[in-house]
């Protein structure tokens, strides 16, 4: 394998609110072994130099849905499972070449798929996941339409259905440890109702109090946490009393249950490009005016939310949730969150808050000695100019991870 030495980086991965200017990195083994103020000598290495450049850790994305095939959840959850998976290995292709080198599957992701990335069969992302997320009967991603007279296990096996149907303390527990058996890393749980969805509003909980403390005994027995899905400031509340420690969505959160969450040392993990982009993209969606008006409302308020969690001193992390064929909207996240919060936090928001949320800090995220060779340069400073991060990562001259690259318009 090929080492490297990139020389005179200006190197940004949010440990320091500036960056720094002038290092060089080496790369040997598919790791980053010395990161120095000095050139670095090694006669075998191929030198590449990175004047005027940033070199940033590979971006992260905390809440994606890999067998997402369809833009509208219901045909996921009829496709023929190899159909899911065939267009699973296009859409992780897709969040490779868009920079992004880790990502955390929220709900549906298998160990077998996680298998052929991890002995390079495909080529994507790094994965972490949780298997099948957890949801009440007539919940947020219950795939069951108003009319349907199934039972609650058809969509079970089913890849491209992102959940499971299970109620009640037992059942909960039992189908956390089967997730976990089944190679989970963590548990995910639906807690709230929808975005913009009639059937489940965003304003109701989901779960019983017992069923999410059930939840997270269950998460802590395995050293690991739970995952919810919550839009409202209720169901977030509820979720942190639970001792839950990361929240997606988070869309109407108050101060006061930003402040509790802060205390807590919870993580929150916005999408709020999943909305922007249903907007932009209404008519091919098929979307009636109602539910156009739904989103724009919880989109208006995204970045109200991230203001008021920034200001609580809550760790906000990267995440899109785009299904079928909007996965290419994943990097307009970034140029949202700069509507309300500094550059450098977005910037972490994909790089060492995600890494610890991934739970590979110091091996992810970040550009420091022990940590995977996952890296992005860019012509150009992203604290000036933060779309430089956005429009599919189309000004990444390069893409590395593992040490090999996947993208490389640099001259060497
Ligand atoms: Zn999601």
């Amino acid at each position: 394998m090929d080492s490297f030495v990139f020389e005179n980086a200006r190197v940004l991965d949010g440990s320091s609110d500036e960056g720094e200017y002038d290092r060089h990195v080496r790369v040997s083994e598919g790791i980053i072994d010395e990161v120095s103020d000095k050139p670095i000598k090694d006669t075998n290495a191929i030198r590449i130099d990175l004047k005027g450049k940033t070199l940033m850790p590979g971006l992260i994305d905390c809440h994606v849905h890999v067998y997402s095939a369809a833009e509208d959840p219901s045909t996921s959850s009829r496709m023929p499972n190899e159909l899911v998976a065939l267009h699973a290995a296009r859409i992780v292709k897709g969040m490779l070449m868009r920079g992004f080198t880790t990502i955390r599957d929220v709900g549906g992701a298998t160990l077998g798929f996680k298998h052929a990335l991890e002995t390079g069969l495909i080529e994507g992302p790094r994965l972490i996941m949780c298997g099948k997320a957890f949801v009440q009967s007539g919940g947020h991603t219950d795939p069951r339409e108003r009319g349907e007279l199934i039972s609650a296990e058809t969509f079970n096996n089913q890849l491209g259905n992102v959940s499971k149907i299970v109620d009640g303390v037992d059942e909960c527990r039992r189908a956390a440890r089967e997730e976990i058996r089944k190679g989970g890393q963590f548990i995910k749980v639906m807690a709230g109702g929808g975005a913009a969805q009639l059937r489940m509003p965003r304003s109701w909980n989901a779960y019983s109090m017992d069923e999410l403390r059930a939840f997270q005994e269950e998460a802590d027995n395995a050293k690991t946490y739970v995952c919810v899905h919550a839009h409202s400031d209720e169901s977030i509340a509820r979720a942190l009393a639970c001792g839950i420690k990361s929240i997606e969505h988070c869309t109407l959160i108050t101060p006061e249950t930003a402040a509790i969450m802060a205390g807590k040392g919870a993580y929150s993990t916005p999408t709020i490009s999943a909305y922007e982009a249903q907007i932009v993209e209404a008519d091919r969606l098929g979307l009636d005016a109602g539910a156009v008006e739904r989103l724009k409302w919880v989109r208006d308020r995204g970045p109200e939310s991230l203001e008021i969690m920034h200001k609580a001193g809550v760790k906000i992390c990267h995440g899109s949730d785009h299904l079928g064929f909007l996965h290419p909207y994943q990097n307009l996240e970034f140029n949202i969150r700069a509507e309300a919060l500094p550059p450098i936090e977005v910037i972490r928001s994909t790089t060492l808050n995600a890494a610890e949320l991934c739970l590979m800090p110091g091996k992810v995220g970040t550009i420091a000695a022990g940590a995977y060779a996952d890296m992005i340069v860019i012509d150009g400073d992203p604290l000036k100019d933060i779309s430089l991060l956005g429009n599919e990562g189309k000004a990444f001259q390069a893409i590395m991870k593992g040490g090999a690259f996947y993208k490389n318009e640099l001259a060497h």
